[in-house]
């Protein structure tokens, strides 16, 4: 606070809440010391940014009914994404009455370039918008939502985002049947259809981290992003330290994958393009 110039802060979140960290929040007693901040007046709303399913979101705001917003992860191609969940996150949200932040509007940058398909029905509806300013009002036209947190690397894109969220307007009617459209062409692309449900990881002898791994590729098959999907595969392989090509084709996990999957082809392809 000394570095920032300022006696108290606004917005204060518990960082990135999800399955295998939430005992962490509670045996430290994180919730207690947060509230406590605000008590001292150090911080003047608490809350937590999330990245897991609805029925854990439920018990979370059940359980602390004075939290004051969450940070949710939102955006036009994640609302059925199972790994996501942002529609049933967001419903969750709006039951309990919780205002909330939106983090990852563009989908890490995604977004601002969709598939193909996706950009000939933004540009049929309006050539002179940009992609990113699809995406971005489409989260701050929705209900309850305190701001988007959009992340932008140059003084062009600051300039884009200024154009529309000054003066905001939400999306019209013919706008958001615009989105309807639009997600309907999303989920046409070709992707593997993973859930991330990681039934097929507890027996694999490789301890390939298969489901993160797809995820990876997915940003290459949906939004041509090879950069990205790269730089996530890396990422997410060496903290694993094993590659796809590690994949001694066993087939335990096809045996496991409720979505019949053929995995050990995918590892294959995952491994040819992004390693
Ligand atoms: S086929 Fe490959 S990914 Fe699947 S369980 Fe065996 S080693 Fe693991
Ligand atoms: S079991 Fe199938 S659907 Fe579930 S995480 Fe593994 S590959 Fe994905």
């Amino acid at each position: 606070m000394e570095r920032l110039g300022v006696d108290y802060l606004d917005y204060y979140l518990l960082h990135a809440v999800q399955d295998n960290n939430q005992h962490m929040y509670d045996n430290y007693h994180l919730w207690d010391w947060i509230r406590g901040l605000k008590e001292q007046g150090i911080i003047r709303r608490w809350g937590f940014s999330f990245h897991a399913g609805p029925d854990r979101l439920e018990r979370l705001l059940t359980d602390y009914p004075d939290i004051d917003f969450i940070q949710l992860q939102i955006n036009y191609a994640d609302m059925e994404e199972p790994s996501v969940q942002a529609q049933a996150n967001y419903d969750v949200a709006r039951a309990h009455g919780v205002p909330f932040t939106v983090m990852e509007p563009v989908k890490g940058g995604s977004l601002a370039v969709p598939p193909r398909a996706v950009r000939e029905i933004f540009d049929a509806a309006n050539p002179d918008a940009s992609y990113a300013s699809w995406a971005i009002r489409y989260v701050a036209s929705m209900e309850g939502v305190l701001t988007v947190l959009s992340g932008m690397s140059t003084l062009e894109q600051v300039r884009d985002n200024v154009s529309y969220m000054c003066d905001f307007k939400p999306l019209s009617a013919e706008e958001q049947a615009v989105f309807a459209k639009a997600q309907e062409a999303l989920a046409q692309v070709h992707q593997y259809k993973c859930t991330g449900c990681h039934y097929c990881t507890d027996g694999c002898p490789m301890g390939i981290p298969i489901p993160d791994f797809f995820k990876a590729m997915n940003r290459k098959l949906i939004f041509e992003n090879e950069a990205e999907a790269k730089r996530r595969y890396q990422q997410t392989s060496e903290k694993a330290g094993v590659n796809a090509s590690d994949c001694i084709a066993c087939g335990q996990c096809e045996a496991a994958c409720p979505q019949r999957l053929p995995i050990i082809e995918y590892l294959a392809e995952v491994a040819s393009e992004l390693e």
